[in-house]
């Protein structure tokens, strides 16, 4: 069947013959594949600064946001069944008994290092007609969403980010905890970037009643400038405010949700983090830029102003399934721009302008169903 994929060996991006897939155990489902996302790691991949092909391959199938039908399922699966709609997760944990988070299945927070991670590391991705998995990696998305579930997988990140900020933040009164009154009221946060991870970032944090900044580079008015602006959220550029100007126009910056992947902005804001802050990372540059921060004084606020520097990759089944119900919201509150976050569907054929070409749009979709 057909897959996209690399052959890092050789530097290639190519349109592969995959073999089909077959239930080999009690708890696999066999999963027809209907949209997949391309981000930013799926272009690096392609720069070939990482991903690296299962043992025994040459070549790894691409691919970690997908969504899904369920064809076929295990003698042992309880919860699924043909017709299902769902989304897979992405970490598989690493086989060490002394990993406590793996055993745990907090994968995500791996100690070891050997997790893999299907479509970038050592597992093949979901760039490909259909896939085997264990139920327990499924998410059930319910039919309603089937047009927006492919950004399941962006959102875990903010979503992720967020229980870790409820947890953080636990030391003090913070959040708001009245019934019927929203968590974030009355705080301030600022997301870097208005990429696809800035955008989902920015709609998770209104939704939970943050005053939300959108702090990005292009001058407004521009598409993303628009459509953050049409969510509620203020949308400031860069090019005409430095990051002081941002914390006078914002007051205390309670919460920082970094969604650029760049050093540079992002040493620039912390630095105006505000008192009892926390800033979030979320981005994962190339390594290779050396940059100037303002060291000491950076260092002194953390400690003066008892701020906290969270980083955060990938995403545990609780994460997925807060993404999925958040869909559902956002979907009620902002039906035109959740689905105009996909700014493009593709047929895979058209996998080398989209993962090589021009980066364009916002969310760029391979469907195969
Ligand atoms: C994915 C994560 C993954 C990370 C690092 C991100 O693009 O969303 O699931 O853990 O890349 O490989």
């Amino acid at each position: 069947m057909r897959a996209v994929g690399v052959v890092p060996s050789r530097r290639e991006l190519r349109l592969l013959d995959h073999q089909r897939p077959r239930l080999s155990g009690p708890n696999d489902v066999l999963v027809r594949t209907l949209d997949v996302g391309i981000c930013g790691t799926d272009r690096e991949i392609c720069t070939f600064v990482y991903g690296s092909p299962p043992q025994g391959f040459d070549y790894l199938v691409l691919g970690h946001e997908s969504l899904g039908e369920v064809v076929e399922v295990g003698a042992g699966v309880q919860s699924l069944k043909p017709g299902d709609l769902v989304v897979p997760s992405v970490r598989r944990p690493c086989p060490h008994d002394h990993c406590r988070p793996c055993r745990n299945d907090q994968q995500d927070y791996c100690g070891t290092g050997d997790f893999v991670e299907r479509g970038i590391k050592m597992v093949h991705g979901y760039m490909t007609e259909s896939y085997v998995d264990e139920e327990k990696f499924m998410n059930l998305v319910p039919q309603h969403l089937r047009d927006v579930a492919v950004l399941t997988e962006p959102l875990t990140i903010a979503e992720k980010a967020l229980q870790q900020v409820w947890q953080v933040q636990g030391r003090i009164p913070w959040k708001r905890t009245e019934p019927g009154t929203p968590p974030g009221l009355g705080l301030n946060a600022v997301v870097l970037g208005a990429g696809p991870i800035g955008i989902l970032g920015t709609m998770a944090l209104l939704s939970r009643g943050f005053k939300t900044y959108v702090y990005s580079r292009s001058k407004a008015p521009n598409p993303k400038s628009e459509l953050v602006e049409s969510l509620g959220a203020e949308y400031i550029s860069s090019l005409d405010t430095t990051a002081e100007q941002l914390a006078e126009r914002v007051g205390n910056i309670d919460l920082v949700y970094e969604a650029v992947g760049g050093s540079e902005v992002s040493f620039e804001v912390i630095r105006v983090l505000g008192v009892n802050g926390v800033f979030v990372f979320t981005g994962i540059p190339a390594p290779g830029k050396i940059i100037d921060i303002h060291g000491d004084l950076t260092m002194r606020n953390i400690v003066l102003m008892n701020q906290a520097i969270i980083g955060t990759v990938n995403a545990d089944r609780a994460a997925f399934q807060s993404a999925i119900a958040d869909l559902g919201v956002f979907l009620e509150r902002w039906p035109t721009q959740l689905k105009g976050m996909i700014t493009g569907r593709y047929s895979p054929d058209q996998y080398q302008e989209l993962l090589i070409g021009k980066n364009k749009g916002i969310k760029n979709v391979i469907q195969f169903g």
